[in-house]
């Protein structure tokens, strides 16, 4: 331990020590050192997080509200999360390196999520159906699925558990969630806020650590209903073999190889703008990262000159520093994949014609940089064009007409996300309608909603989240049908 502020799980409505009184350091990316000290939860954590859900579902006030009452819930949690969203904010831009104006915009969105699922928890409703039997009432109605488990990554905490945590208390299940084992803190000082907004205890329950050793027993235990997963493919697939095992279902949102496909005919000065958002913003720590600009090959050259002389003086520095535009990596982990990956990208014949190096931050020898890099000449089977790097790094391909932009873009085993920049409204609708992608973005990237449905194609996950639809994954549906006649029929015949 290192002395500084210590965070404890939350268990059945108590912050409480990890059982065998095991720690983990969470690392600041601008300092490279440790700046917190989280649970280093085990099996033991984790059969008790289950227990206090499953408790909370079965015997405790939660099953009992109405669902008028949990909207009020979710929408008083709603408003003491704006309150806090500033504080928030600094500590996950502490804890993960993501400048402080993207977190603090993030945070603030976030409650919007607990808004709008506050708004929906009674608005989801069953039928009543016609039926091809006289003496026959048939209604349906949508029931929650039990406790579920939400397993998050370290590049958005906040906004990846309001995704899932405001569906799934909207649907009136409860919930045990896991954050990423390097970026917890800002979890933790969200979850004590529904406590504050009167969500009766074990309803949300907190434990964090590593995958294999808190993670993986959570999905495996039999009190847990359903899992809902954000982060790598490799882990995804992992997860889904053990749930599928388990009969449970899984929602899974996983990595992503993104085209961003700009057309001769685009404004070049926002598509570029675009291009540089989808791939640097959160220093490219991002799933929907625009990681391959698809650039048609009469504007390659002008157009990659435009992008060089935004990003070449883009501010690198200081997270906390609402002026910085590039902050760290998150982990050392990721800064070494991210210089493996660049060093790769030369060794196949890829051309840097921006950065591809390291960055020395002045006073912060330890910290974790890496300098927005571009690649040209690119070709899609290069390792750089087909594998997700989750860093500042963006592949240019050039491509010659519409045909050959499709053929490139859906050449990945990913399909999480697509931009297109054209004017021709005729082209916009026939990219959407031929890309392999959860989302199309048409002359904007990286804007997300609580409306809109998001989620992955191929391998880039199941299921979705957002919108309306992402209630219903995390119900159940009842088909009750009564009998309206005086005698039962014949017992040995099917009804
Ligand atoms: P990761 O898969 O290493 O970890 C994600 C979470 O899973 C962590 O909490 C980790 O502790 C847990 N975990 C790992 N192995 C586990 C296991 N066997 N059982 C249970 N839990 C386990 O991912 P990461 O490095 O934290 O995040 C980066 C990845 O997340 C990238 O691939 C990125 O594209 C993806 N991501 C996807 C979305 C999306 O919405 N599609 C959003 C953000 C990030």
């Amino acid at each position: 331990m290192n002395g500084q502020k210590i965070y404890q799980n939350l268990i059945g409505g108590a912050f409480v020590d990890p059982i065998h009184s095991d720690w983990l350091d969470s690392y600041d990316p601008f300092t490279g050192h440790p700046w917190t000290t989280i649970p280093r939860s085990s099996e033991l954590d984790a059969r008790n997080a289950a227990e206090a859900a499953y408790d909370a579902f079965t015997t405790g006030p939660w099953p009992s509200l109405t669902a008028t009452e949990r909207g009020v819930l979710l929408r008083n949690f709603a408003d003491l999360l704006t309150g806090q969203a500033s504080a928030i904010a600094a500590v996950e831009t502490r804890d993960n390196g993501k400048i402080i104006s993207e977190t603090q915009v993030q945070v603030r969105y976030a409650q919007q999520w607990f808004q709008y699922y506050g708004g929906l928890a009674d608005k989801i409703e069953g039928a009543v159906l016609p039926s091809d039997k006289s003496n026959i009432f048939n209604y349906t109605k949508y029931e929650p699925v039990g406790p579920v488990l939400a397993i998050t990554a370290w590049n958005s905490p906040i906004l990846l558990a309001a995704y899932k945590l405001a569906p799934v208390l909207a649907a009136g299940n409860t919930v045990v969630l896991k954050p990423s084992e390097y970026a917890s803190a800002s979890t933790l000082e969200f979850a004590r806020l529904f406590e504050k907004a009167e969500f009766p205890p074990g309803v949300v329950n907190v434990v964090t650590g590593l995958g294999p050793e808190v993670g993986q027993p959570l999905v495996e235990d039999d009190r847990i209903a359903m899992v809902t997963f954000t982060g790598s493919e490799y882990a995804g697939r992992s997860i889904a073999q053990t749930a599928g095992t388990k009969l449970k279902r899984a929602v899974l949102e996983l990595g992503g190889k993104s085209p961003n496909i700009v057309f001769e005919d685009a404004n070049l000065e926002n598509a570029a703008n675009g291009v540089i958002s989808g791939i640097f913003a959160a220093s490219g720590q991002t799933c929907v990262a625009g990681s391959r600009l698809l650039v048609h090959e009469s504007i390659h050259d002008e157009f990659v000159e435009r992008l060089i002389k935004i990003a070449r003086p883009a501010i690198i520095g200081d997270p906390a520093d609402p002026s910085t535009q590039i902050g760290p990596i998150t982990t050392q982990a990721q800064y070494r994949k991210i210089l493996d990956y660049i060093n790769i990208a030369k060794s196949e014949g890829a051309n840097c014609v921006l950065g591809g190096h390291a960055v020395e931050m002045p006073g912060q020898p330890d910290s974790w940089f890496v300098a927005p890099t571009i690649f040209t000449e690119v070709t899609n089977s290069m390792r750089i064009a087909c594998e997700e790097v989750f860093g500042p790094v963006l592949s240019v391909i050039k491509f010659k007409d519409d045909e050959d932009a499709i053929q490139i873009a859906n050449d990945s085993k990913f399909g999480l996300a697509a931009g297109v920049w054209t004017n021709d409204m005729r082209r916009s609708i026939m990219m959407s309608d031929r890309l392999q992608a959860g989302t199309v973005w048409v002359n904007t990237y990286r804007a997300i909603s609580f409306l809109s449905p998001f989620g992955g194609y191929k391998h880039s996950g199941m299921g979705r989240e957002n919108g309306t639809e992402a209630v219903k994954q995390y119900q159940q549906t009842q088909s009750v049908r009564m009998s309206t006649e005086e005698n039962v029929a014949n017992p040995f015949v099917i009804r």
